[in-house]
């Protein structure tokens, strides 16, 4: 578009361009046009007619050009030298990076890819840590927010992703919300369940606060932090007491019934009420309420997972979908709304220690066979190599001594940050690849510059498992480059079969993607170019694409789906005298983790500081009153922090969103407690003690 300004120096033609793309935040995938006029993003549109967020945005989204072109962007490799970094060139930082990762044994060295970041960017990275390096050792940050959800529907469906599409909620008689801020969280699903309320959904929300979203609820069930299983196990013990299971279901698509039939029959509302809080009144309500409604939607998020038994909770939802028949129909399913915008596709990319690309397991010899002779390279290493919790123990150990990290920032969003600072201590050699310079970067021995999202070309895949094309709209600030062509620029020097990191575009990544990943396998640039993209699996180019999954059987072999008996656990540090609170850590609405939203100044304004949720009457006892400063503690350190109170979260349970530095929630969360089968620590629980400041009245 061209337009004709009036200036002081006469008229002037300038052009305004509009690039659609994805918006960097949450797993949510918006719409949205960069607005590009001197060769900079100088706003945002949304996209009209994208099918996901339909012509809105979030104040995040809104917001999200204003880091693009700040004066903190990395624009120069650094390296460290008696502890401050001085400007390199690329030839000398990628020197040393290549020299250090050739020094040492591969089982020595560590990777955390970059969830934020395009699909091919880290389809690549994972292809350089196993190929060129020679270790599984890698893993990103759906460890620590949607490890379980990948884990428990892969165990319970065969699939570990959301079942439905967003859209489908509008189809449901009746939305179940645990564990799900969706209003604040993940705004445009919020939007679209307040238009299946609209439509005429029943709309139940289970969670210890009274959040946002709880307040549009027609039912609100506050809950005890970590009780989750039992409060399921209640529900499903009523629906089979009351003969409300969908019996033609169970037998035709399900195995494994009589085993949940037995233990449930021990969970009665009045057992799960003491475990829960929950009245067994209410608990009977509410398992009748969903067995009843036609077509009912389980979503959930963070509070689901992030305990020291999140699969246990995720199998919880897909047992009680599976139970009512509310799987693989519109307005039905088991929906997990995903984190980073493309925390989806970091997985679905294998940036897990445990898979390769399209969840191909590592442990198969045959699979990684395949993978040898696709990637023309030495033997693949057969053993699942490191998570991110343990990559940090080992770190600290002295075990793991190189770490290279793209576009994470453990130090803020990792449990037990001092834990995590002795461990990148402890390192001989630490690389970091970012956008700016993050609490994380401060600790390494070379810092890369990294493109961000509005500065290259590639796909996001999104929480519906919709792939989308995002598009470059300017150049990369000074040296900065695209992590795909960093990455290949360190396998040249390590000596990587030439052909192999080749790559002139995202494109021809994605091409390569496609041959690897079964699920990606027909998606074409001309199919994701229409607005509406493609949702996987997409095994060849004449397939629609799946917006909904397991319609007419489940993706294990035989097709169905496995009924899972879990007896309660409850959260592994519970409070005591010392530590009398249980803390909950959350998300806000106007900041997502740390190093993005808080550089956006209007973000910022809105909320410039962290705060600690404490209800009244607890308050009350500790002689607390509203934006006084505290002292909270836990076994693992102390902050202090302004202090909210508020009737809106249950007695017993204090709250601190995630995203603020100078009042960490992670230096008290419990990095030892870890969920066995996802390695997901428990952000969500643990104990701690509040106290007023000394000299305080
Ligand atoms: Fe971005 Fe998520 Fe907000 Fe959409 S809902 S604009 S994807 S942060």
């Amino acid at each position: 578009m061209d337009q004709n300004f009036k200036t002081n120096e006469g008229i002037r033609k300038m052009e305004i361009k509009y690039v659609p793309t994805i918006c960097p935040y949450c797993g949510v995938g918006c719409g949205m046009n960069l607005v590009v006029k001197d060769e900079k993003v100088v706003g945002v549109e949304p996209w009209k007619r994208h099918p996901v967020n339909e012509g809105k945005l979030c104040p995040k989204g809104n917001f999200c050009y204003e880091i693009i072109h700040r004066d903190d962007r990395l624009t120069t490799p650094l390296i460290k030298e008696n502890g401050e970094f001085r400007e390199a060139s690329w030839d000398e930082a990628l020197d040393l990076v290549a020299s250090k990762l050739k020094a040492y044994d591969p089982n020595e060295i560590g990777f955390f890819a970059c969830a934020r970041s395009p699909n091919e960017n880290i389809y690549v990275n994972q292809k350089f840590a196993r190929v060129v390096v020679g270790t599984q050792n890698i893993d990103h940050c759906a460890r620590l927010c949607h490890g379980p959800t990948v884990a428990g529907l892969a165990a319970s469906f065969g699939s570990g992703a959301m079942t439905n599409s967003y859209e489908s909620f509008e189809h449901a008689d009746l939305i179940f919300s645990i564990g799900a801020n969706s209003l604040e969280a993940h705004p445009l699903v919020g939007r679209r369940l307040m238009r299946a309320k609209a439509n005429g959904a029943y709309f139940i929300v289970a969670d210890p606060r009274y959040t946002p979203t709880a307040k549009q609820s027609d039912q609100y069930v506050p809950f005890k932090t970590g009780t989750d299983v039992a409060l399921m196990n209640a529900m499903m013990n009523v629906i089979i007491s009351e003969g409300l299971e969908d019996k033609e279901f169970i037998e035709k698509r399900t195995k494994n019934y009589e085993e949940l039939k037995e233990l449930v029959s021990k969970y009665t509302p009045e057992m799960a009420a003491e475990i829960t809080q929950v009245p067994a009144d209410v608990i009977r309500d509410i398992a009748i309420k969903y067995a009843k409604a036609d077509k009912a939607a389980i979503v959930y998020s963070l509070g689901i997972t992030e305990h020291s038994h999140g699969v246990d909770n995720v199998q919880q939802t897909a047992n009680l979908a599976m139970l009512t028949g509310n799987i693989g129909r519109l307005g039905t399913g088991v929906n997990p709304l995903r984190g980073q915008n493309n925390v989806q596709g970091a997985c679905d990319m294998g940036a897990l220690p445990s898979d390769y690309p399209g969840y191909q397991k590592v442990i198969d010899e045959d699979i990684s066979e395949r993978f040898t002779v696709t990637w023309e390279c030495k033997d693949l290493v057969c053993t699942p190599g490191l998570k991110i919790p343990e990559m940090i123990d080992s770190a600290a150990k002295g075990d793991l001594k190189v770490l290279y990290i793209t576009g994470e920032d453990p130090v803020i969003s990792d449990p037990d940050t001092n834990h995590v600072e002795e461990a990148l201590n402890n390192l001989d050699f630490f690389v970091v690849q970012d956008i700016f310079m993050t609490d994380t970067a401060k600790f390494a021995d070379v810092v890369l510059p990294a493109a961000c999202w509005a500065e290259q070309e590639g796909t996001f895949t999104n929480g519906e498992r919709r792939v989308q094309l995002i598009r470059k709209a300017v150049d990369p600030p000074g040296e900065a480059k695209v992590d795909w062509e960093i990455y290949g620029e360190l396998a040249k020097r390590l000596g990587a079969n030439p052909e192999a990191f080749n790559y002139s575009s995202a494109q021809d990544i994605f091409e390569e993607v496609r041959t690897v990943t079964p699920q990606y396998a027909g998606m074409n640039r001309e199919r994701l170019e229409r607005p509406e993209a493609l949702h996987w699996p997409c095994p060849t180019e004449e397939h629609p694409g799946t917006a909904m999954m397991h319609v007419e059987k489940f993706a294990h072999p035989d097709g169905l789906g496995i009924f899972s008996p879990l007896e309660e656990q409850g959260p592994k540090e519970v409070p005591d005298e010392e530590y009398p609170l249980l803390l909950t850590t959350t998300r806000i609405l106007f900041h997502y983790h740390a190093a993005m939203t808080r550089r956006a100044d209007t973000l910022d304004r809105e909320v410039p500081t962290g705060y600690v949720e404490i209800n009244t009457e607890d308050a009350k006892e500790l002689g607390i009153i509203n934006n006084e400063k505290v002292k909270v503690k836990s076994r693992r350190g102390e902050i202090e922090i302004p202090a909210r109170v508020t009737p809106d979260i249950l007695k017993g349970i204090v709250n601190i969103p995630m995203h603020f530095r100078e009042c960490s929630a992670n230096v008290l969360t419990n990095a030892s407690a870890i969920d066995p089968r996802s390695g997901m620590p428990e952000y969500k629980a643990c104990a701690v003690s509040i106290a007023k400041m000394e000299g305080s009245k």
